[in-house]
């Protein structure tokens, strides 16, 4: 079975994800830096952080290690740490995950994610338990370090424009839902100058109020108070804090895409330059940048490909369309709360949220899935079927993906189940749902 999903290593903890496992992965990463360096070491807020973060710790000094114990905090918090203190890092967290789970995630030491490549390199090692063993006098020192949020905190705030934020004095309120970002988040906040609101914000790996993924459907108090307090903005975060999901001042959720394209928008009118999205991503992306004049690159899912080709061009945005927003002069990963500083600093130019959202142009949506056992064949298929028609553009890229005239559907295989799914989108809703029924019913041919 294959150690990384899409999202390092994850399940139920002390089931799948025990402490043994994560003593492995610990020392697989330190035979795969040659027992050299040193890595950080942080978790989210859930109960068995500790016991697994032990266990890592463990590994990796076993393996001959230097670990930096950097406490409950944010991934990104965690990834800016690595990129200017360590060679690598280790993040106990599951995420968005329910409660009764957890996981490991590697991170590279320039601060992004660990590559897919290097994930494989790790795993080979982890199935031969052929481990780096260090001699008694050579196994790793072990220190803490409490600052490794207020370091965070601090870059956050020198990579927005706090003066004018802080002169606004905006009333926020915010859900963190008990976890990581609890330890960051409301401080940033208020060190910006607002008056914070909170609600979940005690670090409590039960959750007892909500599950750590921040659907619409749990954050009706989150809804109620903007409302109720008259606050400019609502925000609110998953259990590991590197996504954010916001409320404009009426209490109306912003579309993920949307606030995607909106915060592309505004940095293109203060910066030119290349912006990049994965191929799921909706069309607002192409506009924003054809008005813009600039390119748009499009690249496979994952935040780390989107990453890593902003690395490569110097891009002055990126981003996924599911809340994940990277800001190159903070860092290259996904930012909830420097999402969150910038949407202040947007507003502090005397817009609103809601005005914001009516700046991009309004798309409409159609998604489905199909079982599909034999997903290679299936997508050659696809392909064969799609070279044929006329007057679309086709990008495989990421799965297929078909440009018409006015809309465009992407049928892409899941990598981790037999299932394709199928996207459509266009400027109306019966338009899409054309386009989605289209791509189902190919698929259905070649499956
Ligand atoms: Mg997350």
């Amino acid at each position: 079975m294959a150690l990384f999903g899409t999202n390092g290593v994850r399940g139920i903890a002390n089931e799948y994800i025990t402490p043994e496992l994560a003593i492995d992965v610990a020392k697989s990463l330190g035979t795969f830096m040659g027992s050299k360096g040193t890595i950080a070491i942080g978790r989210d807020t859930r109960i068995s952080g500790d016991m697994l973060k032990s266990a890592a710790i463990a590994g990796a000094l076993s393996a001959g290690l230097t670990v930096i114990d950097v406490g409950i905090a944010p991934v990104p918090a965690v990834q800016y740490y690595v990129r200017d203190h360590t060679d690598a890092g280790i993040m106990i967290t599951a995420s968005h995950n329910p409660r009764e789970y957890n996981g490991i995630k590697l991170i590279a030491g320039d601060g992004s994610e660990f590559s897919r490549e290097g994930e494989d390199e790790v795993e080979k090692i982890y199935h031969s338990r052929e481990f780096a063993s260090s001699t008694w006098d050579r196994t790793g020192d072990l220190r803490t370090d409490h600052s490794a949020n207020e370091y965070y905190i601090r870059g956050i705030i020198n990579a927005v424009d706090a003066e004018s934020i802080r002169k606004k004095q905006f009333t926020v309120v915010m859900d963190t839902g008990c976890g990581a970002g609890s330890v960051t988040l409301p401080f940033l906040l208020q060190r910006l100058g607002c008056k914070v609101i909170t609600i979940n914000a005690q670090t409590d790996g039960t959750f007892p109020w909500r599950n750590p993924e921040p659907t619409p459907d749990v954050l009706t108090e989150l809804v109620d108070i903007v409302r109720s307090s008259g606050a400019d903005m609502g925000v609110a975060q998953d259990g590991d804090a590197d996504r954010a999901v916001f409320v404009d001042e009426n209490g109306e959720f912003i579309g993920e895409e949307v606030l995607l394209a909106m915060i592309a928008k505004y940095i293109l009118s203060r910066r030119k330059g290349v912006i990049v999205t994965p191929v799921s991503t909706s069309q607002r992306m192409a506009d924003v940048a054809a008005e813009a004049g600039v390119e748009l690159i499009w690249t496979a899912v994952g935040s780390i490909n989107v990453a890593r080709k902003m690395m490569e061009t110097g891009a002055v945005f990126g981003g996924e369309g599911n809340g994940g927003l990277i800001f190159p002069q903070h860092q290259y990963c996904r930012d909830g709360a420097m999402a969150s500083a910038v949407l202040l600093e947007i507003m502090a130019g005397g817009t609103t949220l809601s005005y914001l959202t009516k700046t991009v142009p309004v798309y409409f949506n159609s998604k489905t899935k199909v079982r599909c056992d034999d997903l290679i064949s299936t997508m050659e298929c696809v392909k064969a079927n799609v070279s044929l028609e006329k007057d679309v553009k086709v990008d495989t890229t990421d799965g297929v993906k078909v440009w018409y005239n006015d809309g465009w559907v992407l049928i892409r295989p899941s990598g981790t189940e037999p299932i394709v799914r199928i996207f459509a989108e266009s400027k109306t809703k019966s338009r899409a749902e054309e386009l989605m029924s289209g791509g189902l019913k190919l698929v259905e041919k070649c499956r």
